[in-house]
This record gives structure tokens, C-alpha cells and sequence, in this order.
């Protein structure tokens, strides 16, 4: 057992967090110091999937200027920092900052270089709403493959897999992997296991959750001998209620079943978690050895980091 200082100074890598879903009342009142405490408290709450989906709207409409994206990204590496997440998977809604009509290229520019002054190794997940169509996929992938010299480690897929399925983007997948790009994709989290059978016949090389496979035998030894990682986020799955409490969450199952786990935050803001309180979880409610889980995260990581 670890101490909970001994998992903070644990070196972890993150490889699952929104850079929305990353942002706290601190960075919202200083980019609009008219907001009040209770409506930044309101916003963030999550009590189901659709209610966190809502907010993370207001989230992303508060972010107005390029700036506002740096900032936020400098208060979350700040973070990520002090707790020695040494290396940052950090995805940014792409699709949104289109849909929002705002200039992605100034967006990406702001949040790359400011990641860049981080001593997080830190490397940037474009992704798009799948719910929006795989013509929005492509322009998201269009521009994602020509940033992979500057930060773009993956493009990937998030937003609702019932509304918006993998098979949809297909092409947009191939055309991100030939511009060099590595894939991921939200699948299994609200929808069961054929959504993550569906993301990875389009190529997806780690699943975003994909929790769901515990109800597919087949799924979980695809997976084992694939070595195909789920990116599981404990406290994200209960609050938005797509598991009915913490105990009956199947990252223990999963685990026992030899699908490689790697634990992330997903939104911490709002969730209210940070990576080292994942790890207690991992550890204090499933008796998850997290020496083992905090390698996955560098073994998983896209740019083969070493750990330091
Ligand atoms: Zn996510």
C-alpha cells in the first residue's frame, strides 16, 4: 500500500483529460470576474450524463478568445504539475471551437505553446463531436494532421455514441492514421459493448472507457490479446451515473480479466477527482496495485515516454 503523498509523488502519466472538463472556478473568474461562485457551482455539477454534457457547454462557451484556452491550459498543467503527472495525453475539443465558429489554428496555437513551457511533457488530442457527422469529423481531422510536427500526438472521437456511431467515420479515421496521426475513441461508456467493437474495427488504439466490455466475454480477450488499453475513469463513470455506484464499477473485473487498465480523470472539474485520488480508488476500494497502473499510463502513452 501506498500512502496518499506517496501517490502524489508517484510519477503518472495522464492520457484521458479534457482540457474543458479541466477547468476550475479559478480560471472561469478570471476570464469573467462578473461570474458568481453559485452559478460556477451550478454549472459544474453532474448528477447524470446529460446534465455534465450541459455544462461542459456553458464550460466551452465561456472560453471566448485564444487566451482563454491558454489560460486554462497553464492553470491545468500548473496542477498536473504538482502532483507529478509527468506526461499529458491533453485533448482539446476541436470539434467545439469549430462549431463555435472561433479560429482553431489560433486556438491550437495558444494551448500548444503554453504547453510547451510546462515541465509536463505534454502532447495534444484533437477531437470531434461525433454526434455532429463525419463531414465535422474530417475538418477536424483536415486540421489535427497538419499540427502532428507541432503537439498533435491523435485525433480522436467523444460526445454521444448513440447519436454519432464509429462506423460513420471510417474514412476519417484512415485519413488521420495516414497523416500520422494515432487514434482514439469514446466507445462503451453510455453504450454497450458493440460501440467498442465498432471503434475498433475503424482502427481505435486505446478506448475511451469502454467499461461495457465487462458484459462481453469475447471483448475482454479481444482486448487481452490485442493489448488494446481502456482508459478508465472511476469517478467520471459514477457521476454521471453510467455505473450505479462505486462498488459495482468493473474496473476490478476488467483488470482480472487482463485487459490493460490505465487510469485517468477524464473531466476533473467536473468530477471532482484529481489523478492521485483515481489511484486511492484503484487502490483502497478495488485493491488495484497501482505501482503496476501508474507503469500502464507510460506504457500506453503514445510518445513512449521515458518516466522522469
Ligand atoms: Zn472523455
Amino acid at each position: 500500500m501506498h500512502s496518499y503523498y506517496g501517490k502524489v509523488a508517484m510519477p503518472k502519466a495522464e492520457l484521458h483529460l479534457h482540457l474543458e472538463g479541466s477547468i476550475q472556478a479559478e480560471t472561469l473568474l478570471a476570464i469573467d470576474p462578473a461570474l458568481s461562485a453559485a452559478e460556477i457551482q451550478a454549472n459544474l455539477k453532474c448528477r447524470t450524463f446529460e446534465e455534465f454534457l450541459r455544462g461542459y457547454i456553458w464550460i466551452t462557451g465561456k472560453l471566448q478568445t485564444p487566451a482563454h484556452y491558454a489560460l486554462a491550459t497553464r492553470h491545468l498543467l500548473e496542477r498536473l504539475a504538482a502532483e507529478n503527472v509527468t506526461y499529458a495525453e491533453i485533448t482539446l475539443s476541436a470539434g467545439v471551437v469549430l462549431w463555435k465558429q472561433q479560429d482553431l489554428a489560433a486556438v491550437y496555437e495558444a494551448v500548444w505553446k503554453e504547453s510547451q513551457r510546462s515541465r509536463v511533457r505534454t502532447y495534444w488530442i484533437l477531437d470531434a463531436v461525433r454526434h455532429f457527422g463525419a463531414e465535422h469529423g474530417m475538418d477536424v481531422a483536415r486540421f489535427a494532421v497538419t499540427r502532428r510536427e507541432h503537439g498533435v500526438i491523435a485525433y480522436g472521437i467523444g460526445g454521444d455514441e448513440a447519436r454519432g456511431p464509429a462506423e460513420w467515420f471510417r474514412d476519417v479515421f484512415a485519413f488521420a492514421r495516414d497523416g500520422g496521426l494515432h487514434l482514439v475513441c469514446h466507445a462503451g461508456e453510455t453504450c454497450g459493448p458493440e460501440s467498442i467493437w465498432a471503434a475498433l474495427a475503424i482502427g481505435a488504439e486505446r478506448i475511451g472507457h469502454g467499461i461495457a466490455a465487462a458484459r462481453d466475454p469475447a471483448l475482454l480477450q479481444h482486448l487481452r490479446e490485442s493489448d488494446v488499453p481502456l482508459e478508465v475513469s472511476i469517478t467520471s463513470n459514477v457521476a454521471t451515473g453510467v455505473v450505479a455506484s462505486l462498488e459495482q464499477h468493473p474496473v476490478r473485473q476488467l483488470y482480472d480479466a487482463g485487459v490493460p487498465i490505465v487510469l485517468n480523470t477524464d473531466d476533473p472539474s467536473f468530477f471532482n477527482t484529481t489523478l492521485t485520488r483515481e489511484y486511492e480508488l484503484a487502490e483502497r476500494t478495488f485493491g488495484l496495485p497501482v505501482d503496476r497502473l501508474a507503469a500502464n499510463s507510460f506504457r500506453y502513452a503514445f510518445a513512449a515516454p521515458a518516466r522522469d
